[in-house]
């Protein structure tokens, strides 16, 4: 019976678990050194604001391993030996495989910081990140300063402002996640998050960290000599994939493990999904490391399949995400750089009370949509994935902006606003929105 060891419990390898199990009776091994079981990452903020708690994070029943036949081992891997196909643990004992799926996820960036050892200094990453903000905050802060922007700052940022904790931001960009965003929504978003009385500072950089006797972080000292009273620092200046483990292995590694577009590395019978994995070439309009929950399940699932020797694609459709910025929802369909491209057009839409904006991009020649930022406002997703598949116009798209709000029923809707903004600002391309009714037509045709 061949013997597929997973490194890594999160979703790309658990993932890959169930997909394996589903079609083979093989044996499988799942190994992790950050829990006994299988949580959602992306709810680890929930714990630490009290609105969830471990167990309710974990999207199976612990009993479900066993009865799936699935082994799950807690432990660090410390080395891959391919030549002899086997694992080496933290304790030094061993484990052989047949085929190998390393899924080991991100690990906070860390820079070389003066200061950045001292107690009260953290990351955001695992739930030893979690306990270890627990404990760094157990008795009372006055004040945390969170370094870099982000996804993981703003969540950060929230958790610790949810426990009534100052908070304040240092984002070396001139807006908070510009580098991702456009100007106006890096713009909405910095305001959003000012009006939650986080003290954001734009164009600050950290330039060192000062302890205590004690060894404690007591203040923080920016690049323009301002100095910050505070208990605990927030590295949040992004993650890279978590491949220590391969340094003297013959898997080769890059940013992160490289892998061909059937998840298989330069060793044939090891494999790498996930957010550790590095795509040789990327998919169109796609990144070779790809840092989502959603591309992990696909990733997990795909090199799964190719384990088994079903030769299988990465084939995750267009490019989506989604997030919550303090209360106000985002999502993003298609592509939308912080800068137009080329040969790009774009329409921005934005309410008077700066919570809720539309950003859809387009070409210019064509007329073809090519992606939407959305913020406030729910879509369907299902619709934009189709109207990217489908190459329709941005007029198209507009007209039916109706049908494709996934807002609840008793929302206020603003399509009539937006089609207004739209019809003054090109007379010549004036369009007429169509009713909600058309959604089924849209669909099935
Ligand atoms: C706070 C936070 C919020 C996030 N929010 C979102 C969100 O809203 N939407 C979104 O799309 N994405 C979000 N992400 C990113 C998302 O969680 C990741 O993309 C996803 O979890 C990656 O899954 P993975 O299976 O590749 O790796 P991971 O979830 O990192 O799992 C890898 C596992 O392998 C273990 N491991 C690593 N090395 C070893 C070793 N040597 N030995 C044994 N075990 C090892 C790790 O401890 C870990 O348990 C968030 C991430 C964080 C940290």
């Amino acid at each position: 019976m061949m013997h597929h060891v997973i490194i890594g419990n999160g979703i790309a390898g658990i993932t890959a678990a169930r997909t394996i199990r589903k079609r083979s009776n093989d044996k499988i091994t799942v190994i992790s050194g950050e829990t006994d079981h299988f949580y959602s990452r992306t709810a680890l903020m929930y714990i630490y604001m009290g609105h969830m708690r471990y167990q309710d994070t974990k999207p199976y029943e612990d009993w479900f391993w066993e009865k799936n036949n699935i082994e799950l081992k807690r432990a660090w891997v410390n080395a891959i030996q391919s030549e002899k196909k086997q694992i080496v643990f933290e304790d030094g004992s061993t484990m052989q495989y047949d085929t190998l799926l390393i899924a080991t996820g991100s690990k906070s960036n860390m820079f070389s910081w003066p200061g950045n050892n001292l107690q009260g200094v953290q990351s955001l990453y695992s739930m030893q990140d979690l306990d270890l903000l627990e404990q760094n905050t157990k008795h009372g802060i006055n004040r945390a300063v969170i370094i870099g922007g982000g996804l993981i700052g703003i969540e950060l940022a929230e958790m610790l402002h949810a426990r009534k904790f100052p908070v304040t931001m240092l984002v070396r960009e001139s807006n908070y996640w510009d580098n991702v965003l456009p100007q106006q929504e890096a713009t909405l978003i910095s305001n959003h998050i000012r009006a939650h009385g986080i003290d954001l500072r734009l164009g600050a950089e950290l330039k060192e960290i000062i302890g205590d006797e004690n060894g404690r972080v007591k203040t923080v000292i920016t690049k323009n000599n301002e100095s910050i009273a505070c208990q605990v620092v927030g590295i949040t200046v992004g993650v890279s994939p978590n491949i220590s483990m391969l340094k003297d292995s013959e898997i080769k590694t890059d940013r992160g493990v490289v892998i061909n577009s059937n998840f298989q590395t330069n060793i044939s019978d090891v494999f790498a999904a996930g957010d550790c994995a590095q795509f040789q070439e990327a998919l169109t309009d796609r990144k070779p490391i790809e840092q989502l929950w959603y591309t992990g399940k696909i990733q997990g699932e795909t090199a799964a399949l190719n384990m088994l020797g079903f030769k299988t694609e990465y084939t995750p459709g267009y490019w989506y995400n989604s997030a919550k910025f303090m209360d106000i929802e985002y999502q993003t369909y298609g592509t939308v750089l912080p800068q137009l491209r080329e040969g790009e057009s774009e329409f921005y839409w934005e309410h008077p009370k700066g919570k809720k904006c539309l950003h859809f991009i387009y070409n210019t020649s064509d007329r073809k949509f090519i992606g939407i930022n959305n913020f406030g406002i729910r879509l369907r997703h299902e619709l934009f994935n189709l109207w990217l598949k489908e190459s329709r116009s941005i007029d198209y798209v507009l007209e039916h902006l109706k049908p494709a709000n996934f807002d609840p029923e008793l929302y206020r809707t603003y399509e009539k606003q937006i089609i207004k903004k739209w019809n003054s600002e090109n007379p010549n391309y004036k369009i007429e929105l169509r009713s909600k009714n058309s959604l089924n037509k849209i669909i099935f045709g």
